[in-house]
């Protein structure tokens, strides 16, 4: 990994080389809370004073950009009396991330795993994901993500160039030759060691801002332990089935297609829509048998394939600890709240 610093005007110079021939994608304030709080989203940004390098969580994951609600996989037309199949993967030019999080960064390499890097990986999403410049940018902990609790608060990789703000200057790690190439725009100094010392003082202030944690030892052991518990019940109990967990959350990935035919039936289409485990019908097959007609079994299940199934097949748990979920659960079901439960479930007895 190559280090460099650079001081904070240039910043602005990056990103306008970056916008000149490229799409941007960054963080914007979108508008209040009831709380007067601002809400954050990822969005296009051409300006550099609409970036919001402040932010602290977006309320939507950057997951639409690579993994979009509703996306054709195919079309069909009849022509000549035969049908004509026709195949876009979606990418009209590359995008840009400027200043995601470690914990969207993990997100998306443990996205890579399933749809890039597994037996079928997904030609949609790795189109759009090879197409793709991640600029990561440090964040300020906040009191409902658990991320270091859960391995994400520090990114490793998955990123062209990660910022991190020293006060005074940045501090800029670089993983790709692009990073590379497009740095050589702007002013930049080899670190000396005063920025390494300043660096790990940064991170150690950091580390200590961490509020939220979960214990997730032997969780994969616990959770087979504790299949039954009645705390499933529970949570089960108070979940409205709503799926707005799944769509907040940078890691689902699980999606429905369904198959249409044009009203004039010289046409259909396939397309792929997101999906939520805590939807009515996830488990619903033909003929309406429902595997899981219970709120409890499917919330139940989220957090089996999250915590337990993720992790036996790739020895890492599908949550980044960000707290998206519990943070837009109506019901204020929390994942540090049902995983501490679990484990009190299963001392108490
Ligand atoms: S856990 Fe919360 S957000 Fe998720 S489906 Fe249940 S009520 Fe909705
Ligand atoms: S399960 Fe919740 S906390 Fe974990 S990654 Fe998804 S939204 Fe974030």
């Amino acid at each position: 990994m190559i280090f460099r610093t650079f001081e904070k005007q240039e910043l602005k110079k990056l990103f306008e080389i970056l916008a000149a021939h490229n799409r941007i994608i960054g963080p914007v304030e979108t508008g209040r809370d009831r709380d007067g709080r601002p809400v954050y989203a990822f969005a296009d940004v051409t300006d550099y004073d609409d970036v919001e390098l402040k932010y602290s969580i977006t309320k939507l994951p950057a997951k639409r950009f690579f993994l979009p609600f509703k996306e054709d996989l195919s079309t069909f037309r009849i022509e000549n009396d035969t049908w004509q199949k026709e195949i876009s993967y979606n990418v009209d030019r590359p995008l840009i991330f400027f200043g995601l999080h470690p914990c969207d960064i993990n997100a998306l390499n443990k996205l890579d795993k399933v749809l890039l890097h597994s037996v079928y990986p997904m030609p949609y999403y790795a189109a759009k994901r090879e197409n793709m410049f991640i600029v990561g940018m440090d964040c300020i902990p906040q009191p409902y993500c658990f991320c270091r609790s859960m391995g994400s608060d520090t990114a490793l990789h998955g990123f062209d160039m990660f910022i991190t703000d020293l006060g005074s200057r940045y501090f800029v790690e670089i993983l790709s030759n692009t990073a590379f190439n497009f740095l050589k725009n702007i002013k930049t100094s080899e670190p000396g060691e005063d920025d390494h010392v300043l660096y790990m003082k940064v991170v150690a202030k950091r580390n200590n801002e961490f509020t939220r944690h979960v214990d997730t030892t032997d969780l994969t052991k616990i959770l087979d332990m504790e299949f039954q518990s009645e705390v499933w019940k529970e949570w089960g109990d108070k979940c409205l089935s709503c799926g707005t967990c799944s769509s907040v959350c940078p890691t689902c990935y699980c999606y429905g297609v369904d198959e249409t035919v044009d009203i004039d039936l010289k046409g259909a289409r396939k397309t792929k829509m997101l999906h939520s485990c805590n939807l009515i019908d996830f488990a619903e097959v033909a003929g309406g048998h429902n595997f899981r007609p219970g709120r409890e079994n499917r919330l139940k299940y989220r957090y089996y394939h999250k915590h337990r199934g993720f992790v036996e097949a790739f020895e890492e748990s599908l949550c980044v600890g960000c707290g998206r979920c519990g943070e837009s659960c109506l019901a204020d079901i929390t994942v540090p709240e049902v995983i501490d439960s679990i484990r009190g479930s299963g001392r108490n007895k």
